[in-house]
């Protein structure tokens, strides 16, 4: 698209502020993926998970002239060179601009596409069909939801002939106002199945909604669901069964020829471990310019400064090697290998570029020893053998992170909160035995306000990992306060014998200012200051220099115990008074906070200015009255890997301890005491979780192994996932029968279990 700022307000009604004739060619709305700034307009979305107008200094700051917001937060002064057009709604006014979009494509046929299943293979596999023959383009990836069609209808180029548009909706009543944006000439069909079927009534009611796209349509190709696309389409229908046929009806109704080689295009970027500590993204989209953005956009939010960022890639589908090349170098790749395609010439210096003539040459000539501590996307066709050499082979036994769960609950608890309240995201013990690098990079850019480590190498870790947020230290008596100021970790301070230890570290390493937590106690008598310590305390905090209490904190004993709220309260009392004369008699502003999960939910009235998730963020209520809007972050899964028939009374594993009452069918999962699976599990206690039906353990857990009884569910097969705990079995219920707390649970997975880290 090419639309003046002038041009955005009329067709979405917005009035603008600031420079009217600046021209947006594209829309960007995640900040995250920021390619080009010129001629970029930022639209400030507000989500359940995120407000984009948080965005706006940070994307100004990158060189982002053009704003849509829906409200002036801020003062246009501050962005003197700043378009702002401002609307009732963003995303409806998103929605207009495409429709203006649209209106200067009238020469454009477009080929519409939607159903139940398989839109994005057969998108892509017309796009690589017809992409030699006519001039093409279509939506990215998967862009089919409501802003993912208008957010495609705006990146499209005036000299195209073509454009391929995939539309999905969940729901009845979406459909009329995307068909009025897409306006197809042809239609594509894909069958309709009952899957995401809650948005609506029946599967005939789906099939309706769905036709309303090819209302306007002068040929629809239909694949499969023969029946009910027709009951529902109005205009003359080609009934195909594969997708083949499709792409060979469509090209047909265009007078053209299709390619020969069209592939159906995985659109998940596979993420493996590598060797040598190197991550592997292994992209197996259709490999053109577009795609190879989208990749490296996906590459970006996984970099980390520990490791640099490689790319092999073969063959970009008609892409110059120029822009290849700019693309690569502004996402800061350091090396490059190429495959098969020519090397490319004239790489930035930045670069360090390396050629192979084929995969095979490049297996005979590259060792996987050459790879070290790198990211490394694999992208573009026939690289399935490189992927294998530099992945390692998958564990049978990990625990799977869902990363946008996480920032679910952290939503959640936000939502239970006053807005301005600063939410510390507790990230001690690897973040609950989850990973703390990952969760810390997410709740980062969710906006936390701190982070909360026990000890100093766990902040240590954070900071090479790129975190660049406050962390408190927990615990920081350790001597090795150098690395504490050097890492800019701020301590937790409890007594006067730290403080005094503390205050002359400072002095001695030469650091003129930090920051410290004063820790309270008043009521857990763990550790902290007591009531008595304060004048004390006061007066060294009075004289000292160099220390700067940024917060004043205390820990609850009894949040989580209704029949305690008495011992809970005197604690919320004496924090106040105790808190109060130290804030009073210092003479700059110091935050406070004393709640823990908990405690949020069972006293946000005592929130102050901050407050202290832990387990709720990894989507265990400490309060079984209390469930919450939770999901599970972690799932800890093994695989089975055995499966053997045995009569009634044979016994199974160490000391005979499981002994078969029924002829049984046991299976044999990779994971055992070692891996944090506590024998207490074992001989029935526990049941883990096989095709949806709950299989007790049997016999004694082992050191890496232990068996389970799949007697009862006959489809199970080696290779089957087998869920310890997650979606489909509460950590909170293994807990309770180890009497025991989910915390210690999560927590006691060993490190040798691999965490892997997804988004859905
Ligand atoms: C661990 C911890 C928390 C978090 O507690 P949850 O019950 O997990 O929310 C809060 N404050 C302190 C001081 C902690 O050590």
């Amino acid at each position: 698209m090419k639309l003046s700022i002038a041009q955005i307000a009329a067709a979405c009604g917005g009035h603008v502020i600031g420079n009217a004739d600046y021209i947006v060619n594209r829309l960007l709305i995640d900040s995250r993926s920021l390619f080009e700034a010129d001629n970029t307009m930022f639209c400030a979305l507000r989500t359940e998970a995120a407000d984009g107008h948080r965005y706006i200094y940070n994307m100004y700051a990158q060189g982002v002239r053009a704003f849509l917001v829906d409200n002036m937060v801020c003062d246009a002064a501050t962005f003197p060179e700043a378009a702002f057009v401002v609307v009732e709604s963003v995303e409806q006014a998103i929605y207009s601009i495409a429709m203006q979009a649209r209106a200067a494509l009238e020469h454009v046929c477009f080929i519409g596409i939607t159903g139940s299943v398989g839109k994005t293979v057969i998108k892509e596999q017309l796009f690589q069909a017809l992409r030699g023959q006519v001039r093409i383009q279509r939506s990215p990836r998967s862009w089919n939801s409501r802003l993912g069609v208008a957010l495609s209808i705006t990146e499209l180029q005036p000299d195209i002939d073509y454009a391929i548009i995939e539309v999905g909706i969940d729901r009845a009543g979406y459909m009329q106002r995307l068909a009025q944006l897409v306006r197809p000439a042809i239609g594509v069909f894909m069958p309709i199945t009952e899957e995401h079927a809650a948005g609506f009534s029946s599967i005939e009611q789906k099939a309706q909604e769905k036709a309303l796209l090819f209302a306007g349509c002068r040929q629809v190709v239909s694949v499969g669901s023969p029946q009910l696309h027709a009951a529902y389409v109005q205009a003359p229908v080609i009934q195909v069964e594969t997708n083949e046929e499709a792409v060979a009806a469509v090209a047909q109704l265009l007078g053209v020829t299709p390619a020969a080689d069209v592939f159906a295009p995985s659109n998940r970027i596979d993420v493996r471990e590598g060797v040598n500590d190197c991550v592997i993204l292994f992209d197996q989209f259709t490999p053109d310019y577009r795609s190879l953005l989208s990749a490296l956009d996906f590459m970006r939010r996984r970099s980390t400064s520990t490791r640099s960022n490689t790319v092999i890639l073969s063959e970009v589908f008609g892409a110059d090697s120029a822009a290849v090349l700019n693309m690569l170098y502004r996402f800061g790749i350091n090396r490059v290998i190429t495959i098969g395609s020519e090397a490319y010439a004239n790489a930035p210096s930045t670069i360090a570029l390396q050629h192979a003539a084929s995969v095979s040459q490049f297996l005979a000539t590259f060792d996987a020893n050459r790879f070290s501590s790198e990211t490394i996307l694999i992208f573009g066709r026939g690289l399935q053998p490189v992927k294998d050499m530099l992945a390692v082979p998958r564990h049978d036994s990990i625990m799977e992170v869902n990363l946008d769960a996480l920032v679910h609950n952290f939503n959640y608890y936000r939502s239970l909160l006053r807005p301005t309240t600063g939410l510390v995201a507790m990230v001690k013990a690897s973040a609950y035995g989850v990973g703390a690098i990952e969760v810390a990079k997410t709740l980062q850019a969710q906006g936390a306000a701190m982070l909360a480590v026990a000890v100093i190498e766990e902040g240590i870790e954070l900071r090479r990992g790129g975190i660049s947020m406050p962390i408190v230290v927990l615990n920081p008596v350790t001597g090795n306060y150098k690395a504490l100021f050097d890492n800019r970790l701020e301590p937790s301070v409890f007594s006067m014998r730290e403080l005094s230890t503390l205050l002359d570290a400072a002095h001695s390493c030469g650091v003129d200012c930090f920051n410290a937590h004063i820790k309270l106690d008043t009521g857990m008598h763990r550790v902290g200051f007591v009531e008595s310590e304060l004048p004390q305390l006061i007066t060294t905090l009075q004289s000292a220099r160099g220390i700067r209490v940024a917060s004043i904190f205390s820990h609850l004993a009894t949040a989580d115990c209704p029949d305690m709220n008495d011992y809970t309260e005197l604690q919320l009392t004496t924090f106040q008074r105790m808190s109060q004369a130290i804030v009073d008699a210092l003479p700059y502003p110091v935050k406070r906070h004393i709640l823990n999960t908990a405690g949020i939910m069972r006293y946000p009235e005592y929130q102050y200015d901050m407050v202290r998730l832990g387990i709720g963020l990894y989507g265990v209520s400490p309060l079984d009255s209390m469930p919450g809007d939770l999901r599970p972050v972690a799932t800890l899964r093994s695989t089975i890997i055995s499966i053997k028939h045995w009569p009634a009374g044979t016994t199974i594993g160490y000391g005979r301890r499981g002994r078969l009452s029924r002829p049984s069918v046991i299976a044999t999962i990779p994971i055992g005491y070692a891996d944090g699976i506590n024998r207490h599990l074992g001989r029935g206690a526990a049941s883990f979780v096989v095709r949806g039906a709950e299989c007790p353990t049997v016999g004694n857990i082992c050191m890496d192994q232990c068996m389970i009884d799949i007697t009862d569910v006959p489809t199970a097969a080696i290779g089957d996932p087998v869920e310890i705990y997650g979606p489909q079995m509460p950590v909170q219920r293994l807990a309770a029968t180890l009497d025991t707390i989910p915390y210690e649970l999560l927590t006691a997975v060993s490190p040798r279990i691999h965490r892997i880290y997804f988004r859905e």
